[in-house]
């Protein structure tokens, strides 16, 4: 008899707490589900409480498991083998898809009652098939080589699998609300946008660009990186800005040490002015607490007071070793190290202020004319929309 996988299982797990918004969770979620999967053949499927990917090619079955593992608000998920619910269906299948050998234990969960006999006596009686038809294998219920699960279902079938893959745990994006992401070519910035879309947030994304001193490749870079990020946050429109005229106005007028600091009001200023124009509740950088001289408290004072949009800084009490293992496992790092200037090194001084006074801030920038800088910027965006196994659509934003 030969058996194929041929149903994954999907548990979802927190949204179950939501209550009264149960409906609009799982809507959500069955929408990034599909969306995960976009371009692959499969059949979703709805019953009790839980879902189901089948009517799939065999060789699809690690990508659909590899992509539902980043779908926020699986709980976990379980390449299974659906036969009929009859002991003898159950019991063959159980054989064909188990070790030749080697200690097991058969666990059963019994949704449907149909069957006479309760679960300790069914998983006795699929053990016991198990055993007579290959003598190598042994019964273990502590010490065991391999679990056989059977879950019994109320829509007629069995579901046999060994695999319970942890998933990525979290809510499903879109339920948070929006949020604009100032995204940078560094380890960072990807991380703090997967944090937040970990908690529901959809993300847009910005990113400052100083062509020609950056280069074609930086811009690749953080596209990547999107993209990356999209196969957990789902589609992600990407805001790119042209900074050069920016960072020329405040080299020419302002002292170097507080070209980081006012560089940064200006990108709180765009991103914030982004962020309302694509219904964002609020900013997320990837800012961590003495990482540099711009990230001290007096240097957060500074860039903050620009905007009254919240600002999120999901690593402000992270670790660089921390937030570089969280990007190994989302696989940016590799993207992110990649040796591309980024726009903030281009003009970096020497020796930034460590401790920048806002008045002092508020003072050098009065030599520019803020609001026409901003508006130039504005009106030379492109947008891309970044999404896996998606190709690149892109357009230049008229706004
Ligand atoms: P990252 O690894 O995210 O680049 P970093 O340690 O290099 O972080 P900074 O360069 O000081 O930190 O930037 C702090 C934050 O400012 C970044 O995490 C990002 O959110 C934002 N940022 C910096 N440069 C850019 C840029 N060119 N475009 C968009 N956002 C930026
Ligand atoms: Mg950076």
């Amino acid at each position: 008899m030969e058996v194929k996988i041929n149903s994954i299982l999907i548990r979802y797990g927190e949204i179950f707490l939501k209550g009264n918004n149960r409906a609009y969770f799982e809507s959500l979620l069955i929408r990034n589900i599909k969306g995960a999967l976009k371009g692959l053949d499969y059949r979703f499927v709805r019953s009790q409480g839980r879902y189901y990917v089948e009517d799939f090619d065999v060789d699809d079955v690690e990508e659909i498991v590899g992509r539902l593992t980043k779908v926020f608000g699986i709980h976990s998920i379980s390449p299974s083998v659906k036969v009929a619910t009859d002991l003898q269906a159950v019991s063959e299948a159980a054989d064909a898809i188990s070790p030749r050998q080697g200690k097991f234990r058969v666990t059963v969960k019994r949704a449907d009652k149909k069957l006479n006999l309760n679960s300790m006596e069914l998983a006795a009686r699929i053990g016991g098939y198990l055993l007579q038809k290959s003598p190598a294998r042994t019964v273990d219920l502590y010490a065991f080589d391999f679990e056989l699960n059977v879950d019994v279902r109320e829509n007629g079938f069995s579901y046999l699998f060994y695999r319970k893959i942890e998933g990525a745990q979290g809510l499903p994006v879109g339920c948070s609300g929006n949020a604009m992401l100032l995204l940078s070519g560094g380890i960072d910035s990807p991380v703090a946008g997967y944090v937040m879309a970990k908690r529901g947030v959809k993300l847009y994304a910005v990113h400052y660009h100083s062509f020609p001193y950056t280069s074609e490749l930086a811009l690749q870079k953080v596209k990547d990186l999107a993209r990356k990020l999209s196969a957990y946050a789902g589609e992600i429109e990407l805001s790119i800005v042209p900074f050069t005229k920016i960072q020329y106005a405040i080299h020419e007028h302002c002292p170097s040490e507080f070209m980081i600091s006012i560089m940064r009001r200006f990108m709180m200023r765009i991103a914030e002015r982004l962020a309302i124009d694509k219904h964002c509740g609020a900013i997320v950088t990837g800012e961590s607490l003495g990482q540099v001289a711009s990230q001290t408290m007096q240097s957060i004072n500074v860039t903050n007071s620009v905007v009254t949009i919240p600002v999120f800084r999901p690593l402000i009490g992270s670790d660089k070793s921390e937030i570089i293992a969280v990007s190994e496992k989302i696989d940016t790092y590799e993207i992110s190290i990649r040796p591309y200037e980024d726009c903030c090194t281009v003009f970096l001084p020497k020796n930034p202020v460590i401790r920048p006074k806002l008045e002092d801030a508020v003072r050098y920038e009065s030599r520019l004319d803020v609001e026409a800088l901003i508006e130039e910027a504005m009106a030379g965006i492109e947008t891309v929309t970044l999404s896996v196994g998606g190709s690149e659509d892109s357009a230049t934003a008229s706004r």
